[in-house]
């Protein structure tokens, strides 16, 4: 079986890890969680202090330590699954709460730290068989992936996926303040000047509002199949 590139993008909290978990999982590839490693820079920007309660945020200052902020994924034998390490420590938890999730996207805005990311992102998914998920995969970082999925949801859905994880994590938000994030976040990450999300011209539409993660899983892989089949033909 030919080894690709899988390239996921999508609105906020459309299910778009959870599918390309299940995917590298199922096809022995990578997982590189790409909103994780901006969530990474803004973690350490609001640690040290470069980020006020306004949302101002010193980008000089950020600029000046990017070289000094590492962020690597280690697979988690027993949790079966990569969690995300900032300058070593294992940071996997709290770079999903609200504090960074409201300060990512003006954080991610910022062309040396989306210049950074990108290539940090090219250098792990340049051997393929990885499943790489997040805003500008297929339209910018792996233009060339053999596989491009755009996912998207409902509104209400995604907002109440959302906040039973952050309560799962004992993390507790009304359903609107969760909504009025992620519509914040789509806002400010579709209208950035670089590399905003938008669809890959040669992307698939998934719709997962009335799909199991069993049912996603199954349609990517039929997906994949079926171009294994086409490619046969052709040689
Ligand atoms: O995917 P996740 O919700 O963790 O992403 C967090 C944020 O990181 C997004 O809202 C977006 O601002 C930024 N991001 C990005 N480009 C990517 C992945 C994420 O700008 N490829």
């Amino acid at each position: 079986m030919t080894i690709i590139t899988i390239a996921i993008d999508g609105f906020s909290s459309c299910g778009k890890s959870t599918l390309a978990k299940a995917l590298a999982q199922k096809l022995h590839y990578n997982y590189i969680d790409t909103g994780a490693m901006y969530r990474c820079v803004t973690l350490y920007a609001l640690r040290h202090g470069f980020i006020d309660k306004k949302q101002n945020i010193e980008e000089r200052k950020l600029i000046t330590v990017l070289p000094m902020i590492n962020v690597d994924f280690i697979f988690n034998a027993h949790k079966k699954t990569s969690e995300t390490y900032l300058n070593g420590e294992n940071v996997e938890h709290e770079i999903r709460g609200m504090e960074v999730s409201n300060n990512v996207s003006k954080v991610s805005a910022i062309h040396e730290v989306r210049e950074k990311m990108v290539a940090l992102q090219r250098e792990m998914g340049k051997n393929k068989a990885v499943v790489l998920d997040g805003r500008d995969i297929g339209t910018n970082v792996f233009p060339n992936a053999e596989l491009k999925i755009f996912m998207t949801a409902d509104n209400d859905i995604r907002a109440r996926r959302r906040m039973d994880e952050y309560t799962a994590h004992g993390q507790f938000f009304t359903l609107e303040e969760v909504k009025l994030n992620l519509h914040k976040r789509d806002y400010a990450d579709s209208h950035r000047k670089e590399n905003p999300l938008t669809r890959a011209k040669d992307a698939i539409i998934l719709d997962n509002t009335d799909l199991t993660k069993e049912e996603q899983l199954e349609f990517v892989l039929k997906l994949i199949a079926d171009m294994q089949l086409t490619k046969d033909r052709v040689e």
